[in-house]
């Protein structure tokens, strides 16, 4: 009997062999590659991959799908299976490094992974994510932009991101209610570092509280105009308006200022 797919571990299966093969071949996977994915359900873009010869760990929470995962694997000495939830696990563990992360994400845990992968970001060389469309916009905005607000701040601060690609619902089983998104982040030093990236966090959440709010409101208590217009931001503004470097320039002043 098929598997019956599992709404609270989002599980919308690609069925579309020309998308599956668009998304490998965005990752371009070579076997030199050390390769790990998040979520393979039954193996649609996990079979592609490991045939390029590269290194794959994979990470699939669902017990149920393990020992039909296990069967699909058996042929293949380059796949390491662990059944486990991606949003606990020590990526740290994987060996060698760099790793390349793969997922056609549950959308309802994409943000906080990503935010947990970023923890590991010096081990990590880039990252393919399927995401809901509008979450990728969200994390490709340039200021001034609607959707720009504190996911693409702190995305982008961690990782230049570039959205590659769209997929229609059609192309699942079952069809989510969205569009859906390839995006791809590889994680690099910002230029000029947040000497406190926990404060930059901070600043950026409680900027984009109130998005029709100046900045000279929503910081307070955090920041002064005198402090805003120190680092050369117009308290007049709103959060929206105020790029990356901007936002990492005014954390660095506050927190030498103490
Ligand atoms: N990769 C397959 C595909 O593209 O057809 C399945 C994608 S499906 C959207 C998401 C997969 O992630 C499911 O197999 C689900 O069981 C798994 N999953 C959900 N939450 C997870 C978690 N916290 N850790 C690891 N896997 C998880």
């Amino acid at each position: 009997m098929g598997h019956r797919h599992k709404k609270r571990f989002g599980q919308n299966f690609l069925n579309n062999r020309r998308v599956i093969e668009r998304i490998v071949r965005a990752v371009d996977p070579r076997p030199e590659d050390h390769l790990v994915e998040i979520g393979p359900g039954e193996a649609a873009i996990t079979l592609p991959l490991a045939r390029s010869g590269a290194r794959l760990d994979v990470i699939e929470i669902d017990r149920d799908l393990i020992p039909k995962l296990e069967k699909l694997f058996a042929p293949f000495d380059n796949i390491t299976l662990h059944q486990a939830d991606a949003l606990q696990f020590d990526f740290s563990q994987l060996t060698p490094t760099p790793l390349r992360v793969v997922g056609n994400l549950p959308y309802n845990i994409s943000s906080p992974l990503i935010f947990h992968l970023l923890g590991f970001k010096h081990l990590i060389r880039d990252m393919h994510f399927m995401l809901q469309k509008e979450v990728v916009e969200r994390m490709t905005a340039s200021p001034g932009s609607k959707t720009y607000g504190r996911l693409s701040v702190m995305v982008q601060y961690h990782c230049d991101a570039t959205m590659l690609f769209t997929i229609g619902p059609g192309n699942f089983t079952p069809p989510p209610k969205v569009d859906s998104a390839i995006v791809r982040l590889v994680p690099r030093p910002f230029p000029v570092p947040a000497r406190d990236e926990a404060h930059l966090e901070a600043l950026v959440k409680q900027a984009f509280s109130q998005r029709r709010k100046t900045l000279r409101n929503t910081l307070k208590g955090l920041a002064t105009p005198e402090d805003l217009e120190e680092v050369g931001i117009d308290p007049t503004l709103r959060a929206e308006a105020v790029p990356v470097e901007a936002f990492v320039r005014l954390s660095n002043h506050l927190v030498e200022k103490g």
